[in-house]
């Protein structure tokens, strides 16, 4: 877009624990990475998502916040930088938690044979882990949502549907007003939408601002310090100024790959990720088309 835009602010690069409420710990990706809770409980400890190339840096962390090895393991959506340490967890005891299609869309990657693949090339190795490492999906699996109730502590576990994957899933504690969004929230970070569907993801804004939380944990970017509704408006945003102007792309030029090249976000500039939008252009351009058929 020729006009210039105000910038949106980018987020910090931190990485490392970070304990919000007494208890609840988050570990911050840093760079835009994955974000991962550690919910201490009269029992064991409680884990939100996991990655086994960030092992070292978790476990360690999570060894100078608790001696306990984790009870319950909840997974927000089935990507392998959300899941791929689950095994890890089970060995030592863990039940894992996660809804139904995170365990089926886990099933159809190693069934593709693409589970550890996928993630090749990028700068945390995985090449050494290919023919090795295995999904181990969710022990427990539900439809719609569960609450669990563990260590004095309360998890409702609730579907909002397929938006950025399948299975996307909210961790919410109601008492403590924390809402774990999973992927369906990237802060200030460019979505990934490889596997999702934009339609579906802006339908469910306001479903996901229904939940009254005092804190917001994204699956990627830093906690946001901002109100929660402001959030998902700010998030709302992008996903609708990444439609109304691929719409506008798409009546300028027939091809999707033409259109694609003339969609700008030029006021998410400084988010995470940025040399995604095409991607991202491309997979709302094909949502349109279809929706016209
Ligand atoms: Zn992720």
């Amino acid at each position: 877009m020729a006009r210039r835009v105000k910038a949106l602010p980018g987020p910090a690069k931190t990485q490392g624990f970070v304990e919000i409420v007494e208890g609840v710990h988050i570990f911050i990706g840093g760079d835009g990475g994955t974000n991962f809770g550690l919910v201490l409980t009269d029992e064991k400890p409680v884990i939100i998502d996991n990655d086994i190339r960030i092992r070292k840096a978790f476990v360690s962390g999570m060894k100078e916040i608790t001696r306990k090895s984790p009870g319950l393991v909840l997974n927000t959506h089935h990507n392998f930088d959300h899941t791929s340490d689950n095994g890890y967890y089970h060995k030592r005891g863990a039940v894992s938690v996660g809804e139904e299609n995170v365990r089926l869309e886990m099933e159809r990657e190693e069934n593709e044979g693409i589970w550890v693949k996928q993630m090749a090339g990028r700068p945390q190795k995985v090449e050494h882990l290919i023919g090795k490492l295995h999904i181990a999906p969710p022990m427990v699996t539900f439809e719609g949502e569960i609450s669990i109730r563990y260590g004095g502590r309360l998890f409702e576990m609730v579907h909002i549907g397929h938006c950025h994957t399948k299975g996307d899933t909210v961790v919410w504690m109601p008492e403590e007003r924390i809402l774990f969004t999973g992927d369906l929230l990237d802060y200030r970070t460019h979505p990934v939408a490889r596997l999702g569907n934009f339609g579906n993801w802006i339908n469910a804004t306001p479903k996901l601002k229904k939940f009254p939380a005092k804190f917001l944990i994204p699956g990627h970017g830093p906690i946001p310090t901002q109100p929660a509704s402001k959030v998902w408006d700010e998030f709302r945003g992008y996903m609708t100024k990444l439609r109304s102007r691929t719409a506008a792309a798409l009546k300028k030029h027939r091809t999707i790959a033409k259109a694609v090249t003339s969609v700008h976000m030029d006021e998410y500039r400084n988010w995470f990720r940025s040399n995604l939008v095409p991607q991202n252009a491309t997979l709302m351009a094909k949502e349109l088309r279809k929706k016209r058929r």
